[in-house]
Order: structure tokens, then sequence, then C-alpha cells
């Protein structure tokens, strides 16, 4: 008998704070896979532009910006639940682009066509290598639409913000959960109501709720379909 081998190219989409992360690196980790979390990508160009106290309004100056810039990604540095070091210039950013300045512009930035179109590149390019678990909002659809499995992790907006919140103070930080849900719900309307590659399930993924679910379980439902 054959052994069926795993699938090789692994896109996983969702909304904001809804597990895929945390998924997407317990399955690569067990896999012997690279885990890609693009969003940091759009996070650091959003960054980057508000450190430069740029027009987001400006789409062509800000395109520029994401054809240019230098984002390097190392293996990390510190054990402080990082998946990796983001580095621009000889700044590390890892926590600085998840902080709230860069959430609440993020989706304006990644809503620009050129913006997608010269990071979804980079994406596809290192995708296509196979053995990734590519995590973001339009992998299944847009980015590597020949992905051998498609998973689409779902959850309430409620159940997101909460589980955001406590990673927030588990890090020793201080946080506001009415504030973190409308954050949630803002960024969700914006990403999935853009003209270029909205958030939403690739026709052929596999949606998961995960709403009762903990991530133990989770991590063995996508096991289940890697089989
Ligand atoms: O996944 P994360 O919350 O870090 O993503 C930050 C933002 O980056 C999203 O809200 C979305 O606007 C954008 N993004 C995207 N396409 C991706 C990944 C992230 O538009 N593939």
């Amino acid at each position: 008998m054959t052994k069926k081998t795993p699938p090789s190219i692994i896109a996983l989409d969702g909304p904001a704070a809804s597990g895929k992360s945390t998924l997407g690196r317990t399955l690569a980790d067990s896999l012997g896979y690279l885990f890609f979390d693009t969003g940091i990508l759009y996070r650091a160009v959003t960054w980057i532009a508000l450190e430069h106290d740029m027009n987001l309004r400006d789409e062509a100056a800000i395109t520029e910006l994401a054809q240019k810039a230098q984002i390097d990604i190392h293996p990390p540095s510190k054990a402080d639940g990082r998946a990796c070091d983001v580095v621009i210039g000889d700044r590390d950013v890892t926590w600085d682009m998840r902080d709230g300045e860069v959430d609440a512009n993020v989706s304006v930035v990644s809503a620009y066509a050129g913006v997608r179109q010269a990071l979804s590149e980079q994406q596809r390019r290192i995708g296509l290598r196979g053995r990734v678990v590519m995590v973001g909002r339009d992998i299944g659809t847009v980015v590597l639409p020949e992905a051998d499995l498609k998973v689409y992790l779902d959850a309430s907006a409620e159940e997101r913000a909460k589980r955001r919140f406590d990673e927030i103070i588990a890090r020793g930080g201080t946080a506001d959960y009415e504030e973190i849900l409308r954050k949630v719900i803002e960024r969700d309307h914006i990403d999935s109501t853009r003209a270029v590659a909205p958030l939403r399930p690739a026709d052929d993924a596999v949606i998961i709720d995960s709403d009762k679910m903990n991530a133990e379980q989770v991590v063995a439902r996508v096991m289940e379909l890697c089989k």
C-alpha cells in the first residue's frame, strides 16, 4: 500500500484574530514546513508609512513604498511568543507592527491594488516552492489558488476579540475589550468589502468555525484533513 503524502501547499485564510497564526505555526512545525504569515508584510508596510508620517490616503506613494520596502524576517531571537523577528532597517518591529495604530490603518493600506500586487508576487514566489503553510486573507483565492489544501478559519467577532484581549493581557499589556471588538469588526468589514482580493473562503476551502473549539481541537481537525 502506498503511503499518502500530506498536501504540500496549505492555504489558511480567515478574519482577524481567528487563530490562523497559532494553527499555521503548529501545523508547519509538525509537518516540517515553512510557516509564512503574510499579514506581516501588510503590517510592515503600514508601520513604515506611519513611522514616516506618510499620508495613508496617498495610494501612489504607499504603493511605491510597498514595492521598495526592505522587510527582513529572521528566526525568533526571543522566546516571547513571536514566530519570527521582523526587522526594518536595524530596528526590530515584531511587536510594534502589532500595535493599535497599525491595526487601525492596515486595512486601508492593504486595500490598494498596487500594494497587493507587489506583496502577493513575493508570497506566490515563496509559496510555489511547496512545503509551506501560508496564512492570510486571500491565499486560497488569489495568491495560491492551486493550494492542495485550503482552510478558512472562522469564529464570531466576540470570540476573536476575547482571544486578542487575552493575548495582550498575557503579554503584560493593557487592553479594552469593547475597543478591540469594535476594531476587529471594522477591519473585517474593510477586508471583506474591498474591490481587490476581498476576504472570503475559496469555493473549495474547508470552513472551520472555531467558536466552540479550542486550539488543540482545531489543529487535530486540520491534521485529519492533511491525512
Ligand atoms: O493577519 P493579520 O491580522 O496580521 O493581517 C493584518 C491585515 O493585513 C489584515 O487585516 C488585512 O487587511 C491585511 N492582509 C491582507 N491579505 C493577507 C494578509 C493580511 O489583506 N493575505
